[in-house]
């Protein structure tokens, strides 16, 4: 079983957390100006400060793998809702177009819209490149894996998070999708699109969301469709929001058998 950290988001809204000390200043910023609890994704000292609470976890515990949750930018439309426009991501921007980000209008920009995208996607590239170089260097042992929206384009559009690329060059092990909706025909469609998205010898797993409370025969459809897909299998999410209905139903059904639990090491 693996243990999840690496949770930007939660480090990073705890006021009074030790982790979170001094990031006032490496906060993200919407278009508008408004500031959000979340670390500004281009800073490369957010960056460093990421890898090195890695770095001192996976020394301290004994751990399988390493997951990183929200990598990737909080959201992205509407325009005017977007990130990160901070005094740093516009700077940096501006050494190789001569556009403030800010005054990008997609509809008379759309080259320089697109350009500005993927400045914000390769921020989150380069940080995953980091990590993984981290563990290929120091621990070698220690699986890298992420949760992901579960369409690459869409996910590349909406928030800055190109997991194709990532694959691709062999930066993840394992990754999750974050199929969250109780459309059994979706998941369908989206486990079949892991499945045909994924390298040979990388597990993906079809993250379902009965923590929105749908009826324990849909979980079941759902989950049916995921194996049908040949994936590596399922994710829940999450355990401590199944209801009493749904968990009878997983124990009756799918996971009526003993489970072995996993171990890479
Ligand atoms: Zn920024």
């Amino acid at each position: 079983m693996g243990v999840l950290c690496g949770k930007r988001k939660i480090a990073a809204g705890s006021r009074q957390s030790r982790l979170a000390g001094g990031i006032e200043e490496r906060r993200t910023r919407f278009a508008g100006g408004e500031e959000l609890l979340f670390f500004c994704p281009s800073r490369p000292d957010v960056h460093r400060f990421w890898l090195e609470v890695y770095e001192s976890f996976l020394q301290r515990y004994d751990v399988d793998g390493l997951q990183l949750d929200y990598i990737r930018y909080p959201v992205s439309l509407p325009v005017e809702k977007g990130f990160c426009y901070c005094d740093f991501c516009r700077k940096q921007f501006t050494l190789n177009y001569p556009v403030d980000p800010l005054t990008i209008d997609p509809a008379s920009d759309p080259e320089i819209r697109k350009q500005w995208n993927r400045y914000r996607e390769e921020q989150i590239n380069a940080f995953v490149r980091s990590v993984h170089e981290l563990l290929k260097s120091r621990f070698p042992e220690i699986k890298l894996s992420a949760d992901v929206f579960p369409i690459v384009e869409e996910s590349r559009e909406t928030k800055m998070q190109n997991w194709g690329y990532w694959l691709k060059k062999g930066f993840l092990q394992e990754i999750f999708t974050m199929s969250y909706t109780p459309d059994v025909r979706t998941i369908k469609e989206e486990a079949i699109y892991l499945k045909n998205i994924l390298p040979g010898g990388i597990a993906g797993y079809v993250g379902l969301g009965p923590y929105q409370g749908f009826r324990p025969e849909i979980l079941m459809d759902e989950i049916q469709s995921a194996r049908q897909a040949n994936t590596g299998g399922v994710c829940l999410f999450e355990f401590g929001s199944l209801t009493p209905e749904q968990k009878t139903a997983l124990k009756l059904g799918p996971f009526r058998l003993k489970a072995k639990v996993r171990s890479w090491k």
